[in-house]
């Protein structure tokens, strides 16, 4: 991902150079910086709101805010922290990938439908792995719907 997200600033700084201004593909409005992306947009807000609410992850507003987030992840081998590291590598897959499906293949997802294919992607990975049972294991395969 670091390379494209490279390509994407060479390419920015081209459309800025020849007097163009990027769009965000997926409200149309702002311009297309990769906190807006990630973080402001509107459409991956709604799609933040929605997952980080099946987990401990407080609503991120920035890379920092992540990055704070992750390495306290990180260091513990729990399920709510292995949870945490599965959302946030999810949702910020497809919001990247949404990105791009929208600006290079015209195919649009609503924020509902990138929900659902982050929540059963992660569900998929919590299937398999194998967590020692606990009320909060059992109350975390409950949330991830896992039998
Ligand atoms: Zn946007």
């Amino acid at each position: 991902m670091d390379e494209r997200l490279k390509t994407q600033d060479k390419l920015k700084s081209w459309e800025i150079h020849n007097g163009m201004q990027l769009i965000c593909p997926l409200c149309k409005f702002c311009s297309d910086t990769h906190d807006h992306l990630f973080f402001e947009c509107m459409y991956s807000s709604q799609v933040w709101r929605k997952i980080t609410a099946l987990t401990w992850l407080p609503q991120l507003s920035n890379w920092r805010a992540v990055c704070n987030c992750l390495s306290t992840a990180a260091s513990r081998n729990t399920s709510t922290s292995v949870v945490a590291k599965l959302v946030f590598g999810a949702a910020v897959y497809f919001i990247w990938q949404e990105r791009n499906n929208r600006l290079f293949k015209n195919s649009h997802r609503s924020e509902v439908k990138l929900f659902d294919d982050i929540y059963n992607t992660v569900r998929l990975k919590l299937m398999s792995i194998r967590f020692k049972s606990s009320a909060k294991v059992e109350r975390m395969k409950t949330t991830w719907q896992i039998l």
